[in-house]
């Protein structure tokens, strides 16, 4: 059966009864129909006393993960082991919803629901952004139009305009087309919603005054002299955040097994931090015992920039990180055509075991204790899993098979208990870097301990941002890495675990409202475009308004 299918089948509770459930009164939610909710209440109670559970994976392949799926099941089955269980995961992109991904809720019997509502518009908070962005880009012209009291150069604008679509045609435009009354000409360009420093900074901001304080922070450009421009001298941070007043408030939804899950925030972990709201899972760690969250796509990137860019502003670090891994992705990563993986490879799983051994080298090296969860696919032989296994024991890390997208919670009992006893394990967390060094340092630390390249490679113009950074002392922010989710490299196309690689850094665009500096690597961008046959061929809606094709 198809995900959709089993979605539309099963029977949600009521978003009361979800609240409910972890202790959320009914004058604390702002229902949106019977099965989704605004909390207006978040972490204003005590210190974070829960333990929380970061899912990462290995490096993603067209073959699929399961990282909320597995994110998910593991969550159920801490449920139904009598633990009170909350999930904090981002929200989808409509991008890869009509891309080449599809939705984003999990998968199988683990799934997170109404699954149609949360990969379509959901409570608005996607539209709200995008709303806010553009409005931010409009009373930039408007400046340039009515006088440019403050000197901003046209052609050193850096705000641009967002939309949360793969839209490649608008990537590079030219606005202010049409004469005098039409505003000035300048070259423009539009990233993804979901790539933008708003969507950051609404996962960054610990509350309203803070949301405020960074949009204020934020930079638009420069004058004519070189000199930046920052929001709060356009005198606008207050429309902004006005806009995004109920954009900040977390997303209440449940699991097919009930699970209550806020569902906040969507930054991709490429070109992005990669990860859900800090508030949605500080108050998700207040409601709950345990806390299940998700980073975007392999270690390298969302769970890096977890616990080197959030877990500060987010002051609690994991109990346990849970690498997801399967036999196809590895089999890839080892070499195998997509088409071939149906049958037993033991070679080539062992080949591309060298992909996992390098993520799980990563996560160690934060002294958190790692798991790593075979997310079991109905194709995998018996055989191929067992030595999976085996492989991770022979490097000590503690290992379990989850059928959880088969079995839902019964599929990730055992990955539960194991993660259960993981997080009774002394866990001293060791920041990769000190917050003070500079953005080199932090960039060669993370590419030589994290992607294990053996050299960082600059371009003239990111030399130059780099002077000019620490100039301006900008210089030691913490870094965003953009870089393609396929590779440890910053080329997609070496898979597995590559060595005497290279990192090139071709330019930085810094986030001063968001409060890092992102270091654009190899050919990545921030506007996706279509696949040859985008997801968008295959849904459908009936006369009913049965939605078909959102997998
Ligand atoms: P990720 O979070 O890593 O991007 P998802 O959990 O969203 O991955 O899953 C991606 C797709 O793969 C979903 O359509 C899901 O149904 C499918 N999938 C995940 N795990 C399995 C599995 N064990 N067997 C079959 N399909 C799976």
């Amino acid at each position: 059966m198809k995900d959709i299918e089993i979605a539309q089948k099963s029977e949600m509770l009521p978003i009361t009864q979800i609240a409910q459930k972890v202790g959320i009164k009914a004058e604390a939610i702002e229902p949106y129909g019977n099965y989704k909710a605004k909390i207006t209440q978040t972490s204003k109670t005590a210190d974070s006393q829960g333990k929380l559970i970061l899912v990462t994976a290995v490096s993603p392949t067209p073959a699929g993960e399961g990282k909320s799926t597995v994110t998910i099941g593991l969550a159920d089955a801490l449920s139904a082991a009598g633990k009170k269980t909350m999930i904090a995961l981002r929200e989808p992109s409509l991008g890869p919803v009509m891309g080449a991904k599809g939705g984003a809720t999990g998968g199988g019997y683990s799934q997170v629901l109404p699954m149609e509502d949360i990969n379509l518009h959901f409570t608005g908070d996607m539209h709200a952004l995008t709303t806010a962005n553009n409005t931010l880009a409009a009373l930039i012209d408007n400046h340039l139009q009515q006088g440019n009291e403050l000197g901003l150069d046209p052609r050193q604008i850096v705000w641009k305009r967002v939309l949360d679509i793969n839209d490649r045609a608008l990537r590079h435009i030219v606005i202010g087309m049409g004469g005098k009354s039409s505003g000035v000409v300048r070259q423009d360009g539009f990233d993804i919603t979901v790539a933008s420093e708003l969507m950051a900074i609404l996962c960054l901001a610990k509350d309203l005054a803070d949301l405020k304080a960074r949009i204020a922070k934020i930079l638009v450009g420069y004058t004519y002299d070189g000199q930046p421009v920052t929001v709060s001298q356009l005198g606008v941070e207050g429309a902004i955040t006005t806009l995004l007043k109920d954009a900040l408030k977390p997303n209440l939804v449940q699991t097919l097994e009930h699970t209550p899950t806020l569902i906040h925030g969507g930054p991709f972990a490429n070109i992005a931090h990669g990860c859900n709201s800090v508030l949605a899972t500080k108050t998700a760690l207040n409601l709950a015992d345990y806390t299940v969250t998700e980073a975007g796509f392999g270690s390298d990137l969302g769970a890096e920039k977890f616990l080197d860019i959030k877990t500060p502003v987010l002051g609690k670090t994991p109990d346990t990180i849970v690498i997801v891994a399967t036999v196809r992705a590895l089999k890839m990563n080892g070499g195998v055509v997509k088409t071939d993986l149906e049958q037993e490879d033991l070679p080539a799983l062992q080949a591309g075991f060298s992909n996992l051994k390098r993520h799980i080298q990563a996560m160690s090296q934060y002294g958190v204790p790692v798991v790593v969860a075979i997310n079991q696919f109905a194709t995998d032989s018996q055989n191929e899993l067992e030595r999976l296994q085996e492989m991770c024991q022979a490097v000590g890390v503690p290992v379990e098979v989850s059928n959880a997208w088969a079995l839902g919670s019964q599929g990730a009992s055992k990955l539960a208990e194991t993660v259960l006893s993981s997080c009774q394990q002394a866990s001293s967390f060791k920041p990769l870097y000190a917050q003070n060094s500079s953005l080199e340092e932090k960039i060669l630390t993370v590419v030589s301990k994290i992607y294990q390249a053996k050299n960082v490679v600059y371009s003239k113009k990111a030399l130059q941002q780099l002077q000019e950074f620490k100039e301006r002392g900008w210089d030691q922010l913490p870094v965003c890495m953009a870089k393609t989710q396929y590779s440890f490299s910053d080329d997609p196309k070496l898979l597995g675990a590559p060595k005497d690689f290279e990192i090139h850094v071709r330019e930085f665009v810094p986030k001063l409202g968001a409060g890092f500096i992102v270091a654009l690597t190899g050919n990545v961008l921030t506007m996706p475009g279509l696949p040859k046959k985008p997801a968008a061929n295959g849904i459908d809606i009936d006369e009913n308004g049965k939605i078909t094709g959102l997998f």
